[in-house]
């Protein structure tokens, strides 16, 4: 039966021949095992990867995972103002470049995979006009003419009256238009947007559940809210809608900024008849500052920015587990009673998130990232390095690809064993913590601790010279100094030391502090026999010599 609101939609949409019908045919659920989630991370293309968005992705990541579910990706481009040019990929290799794996979607730069395209909001104009062209026929949506100016007009009037500001009930103007006066309007030109003919009462409440939130009641949404723009675009509201209903998607986590607007969602998945799905609204990532807290700012904090991570040289493995620290406060002690195991093996709860925010550490974050680089092997961590230096230290890069091999003996010097040494945080600390195995990263303005004499470190470093065998192996190595000190004075052992200090120049420590002052430069390193065995015997002469130079003017 043709009634008005019928004619009205076709006035308003004659293109659109689709029905809802055939869409959900076209989209049908998806062939998951029960209890399977589906989740979805969806940006705009702004070209800026925020750790919280990272976060929110990572949060929707663990929820599939954890279930065989899927996680997918939805670009979410309707608002041009907001839209730069490439952004989506930068998002993408961002996502890429930490290992968060997408299933669906946007997988990489223009890589799209599975059949619930498309996944770009801007091509799937045509679905949204299918569903608004049917909400018009139900009489649940409608044409509205008002003005910026109108609209500001009722704003003032309804702020003199002491009422609430906003286009619902009788302040909703266009409402009240018959099929018939819309359709003489759009005749003849009139420029509209299209509104949802709200059936929500602002004195009845909704109650859902949150994951993260626990319980929420909110008054029910009374407001036409605009469903399309007048260039015939959906608002973020609709898509949503329409997108994670046809998406299949069981479960939104996104940010608690949406929080508010759960009422104006649910009431449009029941004006669709789509299930709605179930909601987890994650609280931002705050940070400690002059004692309060407060959200990591875009502006003020480089941090914020997962580039700053890349950047810096923070592994992807350090990055995850650190995020996943925050995530969920008992996942240091899983981390602990199972150092070895895959972190997707961790029990992850959407309900034991935090409420009020995590906050964010980052000395805690260099802690944990000093323990992933403690765990890799040499061969990882020079390949890691190099990459980083190509990328960010064209010096250190080339000083490194000079000799790969030597590289990395670098970076096998204490790894492995039992206990790893755990200097480098970052791939950024590379370039100092190597810098003295290089002669022009030598920093020869070393100085002796005040206990030593200078004419009693020359001597240290004269015999030194002779002594040096550089095929002694680590034990071998610490019984050659031991076996110097009698000769000139030192005691060979600290314990022998500290009982009578007044009959020595110093113990054995103090003589291969002498030396590893004159090798690095530095008073703390690893293992120097490595450092010296990599360096060789003509590097190593060449630093004993110009010590002894250095102390003796
Ligand atoms: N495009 C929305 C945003 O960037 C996504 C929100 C959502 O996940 O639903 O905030």
């Amino acid at each position: 039966m043709s009634n008005v609101w019928q004619q009205l939609s076709d006035v308003m949409f004659p293109q659109v021949t689709a029905t809802p019908a055939e869409l959900e045919k076209q989209y049908p659920p998806r062939a998951l095992k029960e209890g399977a989630r589906v989740t979805r991370i969806a940006p705009s293309p702004t070209g800026y990867l925020h750790l919280g968005v990272f976060f929110t992705a990572m949060i929707n990541r663990l929820t599939a995972s954890a279930t065989d579910g899927l996680f997918y990706f939805r670009l979410e481009d309707t608002d041009k103002k907001r839209e730069v040019e490439g952004g989506a990929d930068d998002i993408l290799r961002g996502f890429n470049t930490y290992g968060l794996k997408l299933d669906e979607g946007f997988v990489a730069p223009n890589t799209v995979v599975g059949d619930y395209a498309p996944y770009q909001q801007s091509a799937r104009v045509d679905i949204y006009h299918v569903y608004v062209k049917s909400l018009v026929e139900q009489g649940l949506a409608y044409p509205c003419f008002c003005s910026e100016e109108e609209r500001l007009q009722a704003r003032e009037t309804q702020e003199a009256q002491k009422c609430r500001t906003g286009y619902y009930g009788p302040f909703a103007k266009c409402r009240a238009l018959t099929a018939e006066e819309a359709i003489a309007r759009i005749q003849n030109g009139d420029p509209y947007v299209v509104r949802l003919r709200s059936p929500g009462d602002e004195s009845r409440r909704i109650a859902f559940d949150d994951m993260i939130k626990g319980k929420i009641e909110m008054p029910e949404n009374d407001e036409d809210i605009v469903l399309l723009k007048s260039d015939g675009v959906p608002t973020y509201h609709f898509a949503h809608a329409v997108d994670d209903h046809l998406m299949r998607t069981t479960h939104v986590i996104r940010g608690d900024e949406w929080i508010s607007s759960v009422p104006k969602h649910l009431q449009l998945f029941r004006v669709l008849g789509f299930k709605a799905p179930k909601y987890a609204h994650v609280s931002p990532i705050m940070k400690e500052d002059n004692g309060g807290k407060r959200k990591l700012s875009k502006r003020k904090d480089p941090e914020a920015a997962m580039h700053f991570y890349a950047e810096q040289g923070y592994p992807a493995d350090s990055v995850l587990e650190y995020l996943l620290t925050i995530a969920n406060s008992d996942f240091e002690d899983w981390r602990r009673a199972n150092p070895d195991s895959d972190r997707s093996k961790f029990p992850f709860n959407l309900k034991k998130m935090s409420v009020s925010g995590a906050l964010f550490d980052m000395n805690k974050l260099n802690d944990v990232s000093k323990n992933v680089i403690a765990a890799m092997d040499a061969k990882t961590v020079t390949a890691a390095i190099l990459a980083w230096a190509k990328e960010y230290d064209d010096a250190f890069y080339q000083k490194l690809a000079a000799d790969e091999a030597f590289a990395e003996g670098i970076f096998a010097i204490d790894r492995g064993g039992a206990k790893p040494r755990k200097d480098m945080a970052k791939w950024s600390d590379a370039p100092d913590y190597a810098a003295y195995f290089f002669d022009d990263g030598f920093d020869a303005s070393w100085e002796l601790p005040e206990n030593l004499r200078p004419e009693d470190a020359v001597a240290v470093l004269n015999a030194y010279k002779t002594a040096y065998d550089p095929a002694a192996d680590k034990q071998a190595w610490f019984d050659g100094l031991k076996a110097l000190c009698p000769s000139l004075g030192f005691c060979p052992e600290v314990k022998e030391y500290k009982k009578n200090p007044d009959a020595y120049k110093g113990h054995v420590g103090d003589v291969s502090t002498i030396v590893r002052l004159a090798i690095t430069g530095r008073r703390n390193t690893p293992d120097l026999c490595a450092i010296m065995q990599l360096l060789g015997l003509e590097r190593v002469n060449g630093r004993l010599d110009a010590a002894i130079a250095k102390l003796s003017v």
